[in-house]
């Protein structure tokens, strides 16, 4: 545990996971979210619930 990725190819942009945890999540201009912090430890709650959330499955723990 530590740090959720996202596969792009998989992420369709709704913004689902920066609902749930705008403090990990973040969706850009170019319809893709992204991590914006290195340790998402303290929000492992949210983070859960976006992975579990997220409809293409795009997001993980990063191994
Ligand atoms: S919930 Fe999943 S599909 Fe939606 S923006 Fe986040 S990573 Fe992408």
């Amino acid at each position: 545990m530590g740090k959720p990725v996202i596969d792009h190819d998989e992420c369709i942009g709704d913004g689902i996971c920066e609902q749930i945890c705008p403090e990990v999540f973040e969706l850009r201009d170019d319809g893709l979210a992204y991590v914006i912090v290195d340790d998402a430890g303290e929000y492992q709650d949210k983070v859960d619930e976006a992975i579990e959330e997220c409809p293409t499955s795009a997001i993980s723990w990063e191994d």
